[in-house]
Protein backbone atom coordinates (compact mmCIF):
# COMPACT_ATOMS: atom_id res chain seq x y z
CA UNK A 1 0.00 0.00 0.00
CA UNK A 2 1.00 3.41 -0.92
CA UNK A 3 2.47 5.59 2.18
CA UNK A 4 -0.52 8.26 0.76
CA UNK A 5 -2.99 5.39 1.05
CA UNK A 6 -2.02 4.72 4.03
CA UNK A 7 -2.57 7.87 5.50
CA UNK A 8 -5.98 8.33 4.29
CA UNK A 9 -6.93 4.85 5.50
CA UNK A 10 -5.79 5.98 8.91
CA UNK A 11 -7.14 9.30 8.37
CA UNK A 12 -10.59 7.58 7.41
CA UNK A 13 -10.11 4.83 10.34
CA UNK A 14 -9.84 7.76 12.78
CA UNK A 15 -12.90 9.41 11.29
CA UNK A 16 -15.15 6.45 11.13
CA UNK A 17 -14.22 5.83 15.00
CA UNK A 18 -15.19 9.67 15.95
CA UNK A 19 -18.28 8.93 13.82
CA UNK A 20 -19.10 6.08 15.50
CA UNK A 21 -18.76 7.52 19.02
CA UNK A 22 -20.96 10.45 17.73
CA UNK A 23 -23.46 8.23 16.61
CA UNK A 24 -23.42 6.37 19.71
CA UNK A 25 -23.93 9.54 21.97
CA UNK A 26 -26.77 10.43 20.00
CA UNK A 27 -28.52 6.98 20.47
CA UNK A 28 -27.53 7.26 24.32
CA UNK A 29 -29.30 10.86 24.17
CA UNK A 30 -32.11 8.97 23.16
CA UNK A 31 -31.93 6.30 25.54
CA UNK A 32 -32.27 9.14 28.29
CA UNK A 33 -34.93 10.39 26.57
CA UNK A 34 -37.37 7.64 26.32
CA UNK A 35 -36.48 6.18 29.64
CA UNK A 36 -37.24 9.50 31.47
CA UNK A 37 -40.53 9.60 29.19
CA UNK A 38 -41.91 6.68 30.78
CA UNK A 39 -40.87 7.15 34.01
CA UNK A 40 -42.70 10.33 33.72
CA UNK A 41 -45.88 8.35 32.29
CA UNK A 42 -45.80 5.85 34.88
CA UNK A 43 -45.43 9.01 37.33
CA UNK A 44 -48.33 10.72 35.90
CA UNK A 45 -50.94 7.57 35.50
CA UNK A 46 -49.58 7.33 39.21
CA UNK A 47 -50.99 10.78 40.35
CA UNK A 48 -53.94 9.94 38.15
CA UNK A 49 -55.18 7.27 40.12
CA UNK A 50 -54.35 8.99 43.18
CA UNK A 51 -56.03 12.28 42.42
CA UNK A 52 -59.10 10.31 41.45
CA UNK A 53 -59.16 8.03 44.63
CA UNK A 54 -59.00 11.05 47.01
CA UNK A 55 -61.76 12.92 44.65
CA UNK A 56 -64.09 10.16 45.73
CA UNK A 57 -62.99 9.74 49.06
CA UNK A 58 -63.79 13.25 49.58
CA UNK A 59 -66.58 13.19 47.53
CA UNK A 60 -68.09 9.81 50.22
CA UNK A 61 -66.91 11.53 53.48
CA UNK A 62 -68.71 15.25 52.29
CA UNK A 63 -72.03 13.24 51.91
CA UNK A 64 -71.06 11.19 55.21
CA UNK A 65 -71.01 14.96 56.89
CA UNK A 66 -73.86 16.16 55.01
CA UNK A 67 -75.99 12.67 56.26
CA UNK A 68 -74.60 13.12 59.65
CA UNK A 69 -75.79 16.32 60.37
CA UNK A 70 -79.09 16.06 58.19
CA UNK A 71 -80.23 12.81 60.86
CA UNK A 72 -78.80 15.21 63.80
CA UNK A 73 -81.32 18.14 63.02
CA UNK A 74 -83.81 15.41 62.17
CA UNK A 75 -83.77 13.59 65.13
CA UNK A 76 -83.47 16.92 67.31
CA UNK A 77 -86.93 18.17 65.08
CA UNK A 78 -88.51 14.58 66.39
CA UNK A 79 -87.15 15.01 69.90
CA UNK A 80 -89.45 18.13 69.93
CA UNK A 81 -92.41 16.86 68.23
CA UNK A 82 -92.32 14.07 71.37
CA UNK A 83 -92.38 16.75 73.68
CA UNK A 84 -94.85 18.55 71.74
CA UNK A 85 -97.14 15.38 72.28
CA UNK A 86 -98.72 16.53 75.31
CA UNK A 87 -99.88 19.92 73.96
CA UNK A 88 -102.29 18.47 71.54
CA UNK A 89 -105.69 19.02 71.97
CA UNK A 90 -107.07 15.17 71.61
CA UNK A 91 -106.13 11.66 72.40
CA UNK A 92 -106.92 10.82 68.72
CA UNK A 93 -105.03 14.41 67.86
CA UNK A 94 -101.63 12.45 69.91
CA UNK A 95 -102.49 9.07 68.63
CA UNK A 96 -101.88 9.94 64.91
CA UNK A 97 -99.19 12.20 65.89
CA UNK A 98 -97.46 9.03 67.79
CA UNK A 99 -97.68 7.00 64.95
CA UNK A 100 -96.54 9.64 62.77
CA UNK A 101 -93.60 9.91 64.74
CA UNK A 102 -93.04 6.58 64.88
CA UNK A 103 -92.77 5.89 61.33
CA UNK A 104 -90.22 8.56 61.22
CA UNK A 105 -88.07 7.07 63.75
CA UNK A 106 -87.68 4.07 62.19
CA UNK A 107 -87.09 5.71 58.59
CA UNK A 108 -84.09 7.93 60.61
CA UNK A 109 -83.17 4.28 62.17
CA UNK A 110 -82.41 2.97 58.58
CA UNK A 111 -80.70 5.94 57.22
CA UNK A 112 -78.65 5.94 60.24
CA UNK A 113 -77.58 1.96 59.68
CA UNK A 114 -76.97 3.68 55.94
CA UNK A 115 -74.69 6.36 57.57
CA UNK A 116 -72.32 3.78 59.38
CA UNK A 117 -72.20 1.35 56.06
CA UNK A 118 -71.21 4.67 54.13
CA UNK A 119 -68.79 5.78 56.94
CA UNK A 120 -67.26 2.14 56.90
CA UNK A 121 -66.84 2.42 52.56
CA UNK A 122 -65.20 5.69 53.43
CA UNK A 123 -62.83 4.34 55.65
CA UNK A 124 -62.13 1.91 52.81
CA UNK A 125 -61.36 4.60 50.39
CA UNK A 126 -59.66 6.13 52.85
CA UNK A 127 -56.58 3.26 53.01
CA UNK A 128 -56.97 2.87 49.49
CA UNK A 129 -55.88 7.01 49.03
CA UNK A 130 -52.92 6.10 51.22
CA UNK A 131 -51.71 3.38 49.17
CA UNK A 132 -52.09 5.20 46.26
CA UNK A 133 -50.34 7.91 47.69
CA UNK A 134 -47.14 6.02 48.78
CA UNK A 135 -47.10 4.70 45.28
CA UNK A 136 -46.81 8.19 44.04
CA UNK A 137 -44.63 9.10 45.92
CA UNK A 138 -42.52 6.10 44.95
CA UNK A 139 -42.62 6.80 41.21
CA UNK A 140 -41.97 10.99 42.19
CA UNK A 141 -38.53 9.56 43.93
CA UNK A 142 -37.80 6.97 41.09
CA UNK A 143 -38.71 9.90 38.51
CA UNK A 144 -36.30 12.25 40.51
CA UNK A 145 -33.18 9.82 40.83
CA UNK A 146 -33.45 9.40 36.77
CA UNK A 147 -33.72 12.83 36.01
CA UNK A 148 -30.68 13.38 38.48
CA UNK A 149 -28.79 10.51 36.60
CA UNK A 150 -29.86 11.85 33.42
CA UNK A 151 -28.64 15.38 33.81
CA UNK A 152 -25.01 13.90 35.15
CA UNK A 153 -24.64 11.90 31.57
CA UNK A 154 -26.25 14.02 29.45
CA UNK A 155 -23.63 16.47 31.00
CA UNK A 156 -20.75 13.96 30.25
CA UNK A 157 -21.96 13.23 26.46
CA UNK A 158 -22.28 16.85 25.61
CA UNK A 159 -18.45 17.35 26.80
CA UNK A 160 -17.43 14.42 24.69
CA UNK A 161 -19.37 15.11 21.80
CA UNK A 162 -17.76 18.83 21.67
CA UNK A 163 -14.56 16.88 22.03
CA UNK A 164 -15.22 14.30 19.19
CA UNK A 165 -16.57 17.50 16.78
CA UNK A 166 -13.85 19.31 17.35
CA UNK A 167 -11.48 16.47 16.38
CA UNK A 168 -13.65 15.30 13.43
CA UNK A 169 -12.87 19.33 12.17
CA UNK A 170 -9.39 19.38 12.62
CA UNK A 171 -9.52 15.90 11.00
CA UNK A 172 -11.64 16.58 7.42
CA UNK A 173 -9.63 18.93 6.17
CA UNK A 174 -6.56 16.53 5.89
CA UNK A 175 -9.08 14.56 3.61
CA UNK A 176 -9.63 15.24 -0.02
CA UNK A 177 -13.34 15.78 -0.79
CA UNK A 178 -13.82 12.65 -3.21
CA UNK A 179 -12.93 10.71 -0.29
CA UNK A 180 -15.12 12.30 1.90
CA UNK A 181 -17.99 12.27 -0.25
CA UNK A 182 -17.13 8.40 -0.56
CA UNK A 183 -16.86 8.12 3.31
CA UNK A 184 -20.10 9.88 3.74
CA UNK A 185 -21.78 7.82 1.23
CA UNK A 186 -20.80 4.87 3.17
CA UNK A 187 -21.23 5.41 6.85
CA UNK A 188 -24.67 6.53 6.62
CA UNK A 189 -25.25 2.84 5.95
CA UNK A 190 -22.76 1.53 8.26
CA UNK A 191 -22.19 3.91 11.32
CA UNK A 192 -19.01 3.46 12.83
CA UNK A 193 -18.08 0.70 10.82
CA UNK A 194 -17.35 2.55 7.47
CA UNK A 195 -14.10 1.02 7.11
CA UNK A 196 -13.66 -2.55 6.74
CA UNK A 197 -10.07 -4.64 6.86
CA UNK A 198 -9.52 -7.48 4.18
CA UNK A 199 -8.60 -10.45 6.38
CA UNK A 200 -7.52 -13.86 4.76
CA UNK A 201 -9.38 -12.43 0.89
CA UNK A 202 -12.52 -11.49 3.02
CA UNK A 203 -14.17 -8.31 4.16
CA UNK A 204 -14.37 -8.38 7.87
CA UNK A 205 -17.44 -6.17 7.19
CA UNK A 206 -19.95 -8.71 5.91
CA UNK A 207 -17.66 -11.47 5.58
CA UNK A 208 -17.65 -11.79 2.04
CA UNK A 209 -14.86 -13.33 -0.06
CA UNK A 210 -13.02 -10.81 -2.05
CA UNK A 211 -12.04 -11.43 -5.20
CA UNK A 212 -8.22 -11.70 -6.03
CA UNK A 213 -8.50 -8.70 -8.25
CA UNK A 214 -9.71 -6.90 -5.99
CA UNK A 215 -7.35 -7.82 -3.04
CA UNK A 216 -4.68 -6.61 -5.83
CA UNK A 217 -6.34 -3.25 -5.93
CA UNK A 218 -6.52 -2.54 -2.45
CA UNK A 219 -3.13 -3.45 -2.18
CA UNK A 220 -2.17 -1.02 -4.77
CA UNK A 221 -3.83 1.52 -2.82
CA UNK A 222 -4.65 4.19 -5.77
CA UNK A 223 -8.01 4.83 -5.29
CA UNK A 224 -10.28 3.75 -2.46
CA UNK A 225 -12.26 0.27 -3.09
CA UNK A 226 -15.20 -0.67 -1.76
CA UNK A 227 -16.67 -4.45 -0.92
CA UNK A 228 -18.75 -5.63 -3.12
CA UNK A 229 -21.30 -7.44 -0.67
CA UNK A 230 -21.39 -4.49 1.77
CA UNK A 231 -19.90 -1.39 0.40
CA UNK A 232 -17.41 -0.70 3.17
CA UNK A 233 -14.17 1.12 2.03
CA UNK A 234 -11.52 -1.75 2.53
CA UNK A 235 -7.94 -1.71 2.94
CA UNK A 236 -5.20 -4.36 4.17
CA UNK A 237 -4.54 -5.62 7.77
CA UNK A 238 -0.89 -3.62 7.89
CA UNK A 239 1.05 -7.16 7.52
CA UNK A 240 -0.56 -8.12 4.23
CA UNK A 241 0.14 -4.67 3.13
CA UNK A 242 4.13 -4.64 3.78
CA UNK A 243 6.16 -4.15 0.97
CA UNK A 244 7.32 -7.30 -0.50
ZN1 LIG B 1 -18.23 -6.27 3.03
Amino acid sequence: MSEINLTLINNLLALSKLDGSLAHIVSERKRWDSEVKARVQERNKAQASYQAKLKQFEDRRSLCKQEEKNLGEERQRLTERRKALKTLGTYKLQQAAEREIEHINRELNSREEGLIKMISEAEVLEKEVAALSDALQKAQTTLSQLEEKAKTDLSDLETREREYKAERESLVPQLDAASITTYNKVRDKHPGSAIAMVSNNSCTGCFMQIGPQLVVQVAKGLALQRCPGCGRILYLSPDAAKPK
